[in-house]
């Protein structure tokens, strides 16, 4: 079994008081949260989750609205909850410097220092990373180049989840989805119109071309948020919880 918990299901202009993307999948022991957006440490402890329940974060790519909020939970680790094993952090080619030059920017020495270690591991497509009660298989994205974007199947406990990150439209999409029990699809656009978003009317119109067993729709923008009564898809708010 596993649950799934929205900490943040909006998009980068936290769009009706949404916060940031940020997603804990929760196994039987481990816990792995997808994505830690700037509001992240914010909406953990709203939801009353203890940060040192994370066993690893997995980010889907370097938008501020997706890891922004690494540093202020390493910083959370050193002097409010004080983190005493290590902290698996996976991401996309280069993110263990990336983490290190956000940290270093904010005056936030958090990597890790001599409590706790940070085990940084790197995405290759066609390469799954296996970490204690989890295994992430990355798939590319059709995103913002430069923030090395990827989209991410996670399984635990005999279960399957499928995270879009941020993305456009391409024809693979449902083929790589495939038969998981979970799709977890960002969704920021009511109408098509932007190369690297998913809009309402093109998952609709490509919906019987999916094989998972649920849909659910995040990262909602503002255009999404004035049609709501036209959304015709499961949606994710802020401390959504599923069971899987
Ligand atoms: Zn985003
Ligand atoms: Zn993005």
């Amino acid at each position: 079994m596993a649950e799934v918990l929205f900490i943040g299901t909006g998009d980068a202009f936290g769009s009706g008081g949404r916060r940031n993307s940020a997603i804990l999948v929760r196994g039987k022991q481990r816990t792995i949260l997808l994505d830690c957006g700037a509001t992240t440490l914010l909406g953990l402890k709203e939801l009353g989750v203890d940060p040192l329940e994370i066993d690893a974060v997995a980010i889907s790519h370097f938008h501020g609205d997706h890891a922004a909020g690494l540093p202020f939970l390493m910083l959370d680790y050193l002097y409010a909850h004080e983190r005493d094993r290590p902290l698996d952090v996976l991401g996309p080619p280069g993110v263990e410097d990336r983490i290190h030059r956000l940290n270093q920017s904010f005056s936030y020495d958090g990597n890790g220092q001599d409590r706790y270690a940070v085990h940084y591991q790197e995405y290759t497509i066609g390469k799954s990373l296996e970490i204690e009660g989890f295994k992430v298989t990355p798939y590319p994205a059709a995103h913002h180049p430069d923030t090395v974007p990827h989209m991410l199947r996670v399984e635990l406990d005999n279960r399957s989840v499928f995270f879009s990150g941020d993305t456009g439209w391409f024809d693979a999409i449902p083929n790589n989805v495939g038969p998981v029990d979970l799709f977890i699809s960002e969704c920021t656009l009511f109408e098509e119109g932007f190369e690297f978003h998913l809009s309402h009317s093109r998952l609709k119109k490509e919906r019987e071309r999916f094989e998972c067993k649920r849909t659910i729709i995040t990262h909602l923008g503002a255009e999404m948020l004035s049609n709501t009564d036209r959304i015709e898809f499961d949606t994710a708010h802020d401390g959504s919880k599923l069971e899987l």
